[in-house]
């Protein structure tokens, strides 16, 4: 089983911007040749010293990302870092505008206390 095949996109394709989570920047997200996602961030600081930091993600992430960039029409998503796999099953979806953040592992909704006979309560 392979990601890289799906929902391909141009080399350089901006997928989705962000921030670098090194020094706060605006990044964009890129897909490189194989599709996979990357950014690589050149905000400079004050005496002109860039950050320099850059992070890339794996096949699952970054098929999350294509997929979500082509459904939102191939606009760039507004992505917030980090990203991750949530649960181990689902790829993780990226745009936080129609989905939820990819990052949180979503509890069970709370449900009411079953009634134990009325000995509880
Ligand atoms: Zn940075």
């Amino acid at each position: 089983m392979s990601y890289n095949g799906q929902f391909q996109v141009a080399p350089q394709t901006t997928l989705g911007r962000a921030f670098c989570e090194c020094c706060g920047g605006s990044v964009q997200i890129r897909a490189n040749k194989n599709g996979g996602a990357y950014y690589y961030c050149g905000h400079a600081d004050d005496q002109g010293v860039q950050c320099c930091h850059s992070q890339r993600w794996g096949q699952r992430v970054s098929f999350a990302l294509r997929k979500a960039f082509r459904e939102a029409g191939e606009q760039p998503l507004k992505v917030r870092l980090p990203l991750k796999i949530g649960n181990g099953k689902a790829p993780a979806v990226a745009n936080e505008d129609t989905a939820p953040p990819a990052n949180e592992n979503t509890a069970p909704p709370e449900r009411p206390a079953q009634s134990l006979g009325g000995l509880f309560g």
